[in-house]
């Protein structure tokens, strides 16, 4: 019976398996046309100082809305785009798209807010990355130093050598660089020291339970401050109420992102969001 209830869920694996490559398989055509029939989109996260509670930027997330599906995520289609090349057009898209939006802001009365865009590991490693971001800058007159790059500790851990010189470059337009999810990885700070970066994020993993975890509020803190140490600005990534927000508060953190403040929104919603909000954010008075 053993064996046969193993060959039955072999084939239900493998059925299941054969579903998940075909649907894989469609979502990837879809997305070849996706770009051109105008269904991405960007929301966009807030980043509040935690010094005097000021909204000091935004995060570009990328949306999919297909017709018939509905939304999908990111972390379903991203490593889709990565897989077969898209992503490339598609993070040009996300770059110029967030950009001009953050010049729109500013022409509509909005202070300048930082921008932060993802870049997942072929856009980083693609050898016409520093040309597209001073492309992508002179077009849309968008200031670098406000432009800031998210990227993840492994991809930087890959090629240390390659990392290191590519993000010298690209700093010197003036772009800043963030370590993404960090924790998450194998990488220490101890090694993270070498790379030119100016952020580091605390991944969502370690702020979920920081209310009651004795280790993840050992973990933050020590990240916080061995960030701080080394002259970074760290961000928690991940907050949804004000018990993680106030251990952060009190810990030093620069800034924080999360439910708490809003969920990623689209532009619009973010503009009201902001002006009804007011700054300094009088939503964090809890
Ligand atoms: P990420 O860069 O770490 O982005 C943060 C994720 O956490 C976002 O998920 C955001 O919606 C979510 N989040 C923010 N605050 C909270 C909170 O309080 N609680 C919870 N539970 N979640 C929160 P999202 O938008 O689904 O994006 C997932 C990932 O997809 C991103 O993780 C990033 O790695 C990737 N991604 C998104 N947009 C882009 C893009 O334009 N280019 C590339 N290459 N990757 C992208
Ligand atoms: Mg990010
Ligand atoms: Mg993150
Ligand atoms: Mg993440």
């Amino acid at each position: 019976a053993a064996k046969e209830d193993g060959r039955n869920s072999y084939r239900i694996y493998s059925a299941d398996l054969h579903q998940h490559t075909q649907e894989r398989a469609g979502l990837a055509l879809e997305l070849r046309h996706a770009l051109e029939r105008g269904e991405l989109a960007l929301h966009y996260q807030a980043k509040v100082a935690l010094d005097n509670d000021e909204v000091v930027g935004v995060e570009a997330l990328l949306r999919w809305h297909h017709p018939e599906r509905g939304d999908i995520s990111p972390v379903q289609f991203i490593p889709i785009a990565e897989d077969n090349g898209l992503i490339i057009p598609i993070g040009e898209w996300v770059m110029e798209t967030a950009c001009q939006q953050l010049v729109a802001w500013q022409a509509q009365g909005l202070p300048p807010l930082a921008l932060a865009v993802n870049l997942s590991p072929r856009q980083f490693n693609h050898p016409d990355l520093h040309k597209h971001i001073s492309d992508v800058l002179a077009r849309t007159d968008f200031a670098a130093n406000l432009l800031e790059l998210e990227i993840t500790e492994s991809l930087v851990m890959q090629n240390p050598e390659r990392a290191i010189e590519l993000m010298t470059q690209i700093k010197r337009m003036g772009v800043r660089f963030a370590i993404d999810d960090f924790g998450t990885g194998y990488s220490s700070l101890g090694q993270l020291r070498h790379y030119p970066i100016d952020t580091l994020k605390i991944d969502r993993a370690f702020i979920r339970d920081l209310a009651s975890s004795k280790e993840d509020q050992a973990i933050s803190k020590a990240i916080i401050s061995m960030g701080k140490t080394l002259g970074l600005t760290v961000v928690a990534e991940g907050v949804e109420n004000a018990r993680q927000l106030a251990f952060l508060r009190d810990n030093y953190c620069d800034q924080i992102q999360g439910f708490f403040y809003h969920r990623p929104c689209c532009a619009d919603e973010f503009v009201s969001w902001y002006r009804a909000t007011g700054f300094p954010a009088n939503v964090i008075s809890t």
